[in-house]
């Protein structure tokens, strides 16, 4: 997401966002949001960090942690646990809703996107007479050995 209209539109969503909540627009928040929206994967704050390093800013470890945690706040991150102590986070503003398979044995995360996840969420609101804003759903996996015995 290096397109400079989109960042456009998610810089607005975040001014608007710290602006009603009396929060400073600092150029460093700008910087990071800028980057965490180049980022393809799922990512963790110590290789975010690392990066933001390679690339010469000098951002410290505390002003990436309160920006993310505003970034979540605003909708433009989301976080994601994967079992393990760690948090991963991805932007989410202009992605398609998704959900997650965990390979556990290599770590590697899968998304994919299966609309009876929808229908789920239909039926439970339905049933319920709630709203529903938000899910999580992660599957944990091994890759299955191939069957190689029956050849
Ligand atoms: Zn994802």
């Amino acid at each position: 997401m290096t397109d400079q209209n989109d960042f456009e539109i998610v810089a607005s969503v975040f001014t608007q966002f710290l602006e009603s909540n009396k929060h400073r627009k600092t150029p460093e928040r700008y910087t990071i949001l800028k980057e965490i929206y180049k980022q393809k994967d799922h990512f963790d704050i110590d290789t975010l960090f690392a990066y933001m390093n390679s690339k010469n800013y000098r951002v410290s470890k505390a002003t990436l942690y309160n920006t993310i945690e505003l970034l979540l706040e605003s909708g433009l991150v989301r976080r994601h646990q994967f079992g393990q102590n760690q948090a991963y986070f991805e932007k989410s503003y202009f992605d398609k809703q998704h959900d997650h398979l965990i390979i556990e044995d290599t770590g590697e995360v899968i998304e994919f996107c299966d609309p009876r996840v929808q229908l789920i969420k239909k039926t439970i609101e339905d049933v319920f007479k709630v709203s529903i804003h938000k899910h999580s759903l992660v599957f944990y996996g091994t890759k299955k050995e191939p069957d190689d015995k029956k050849s």
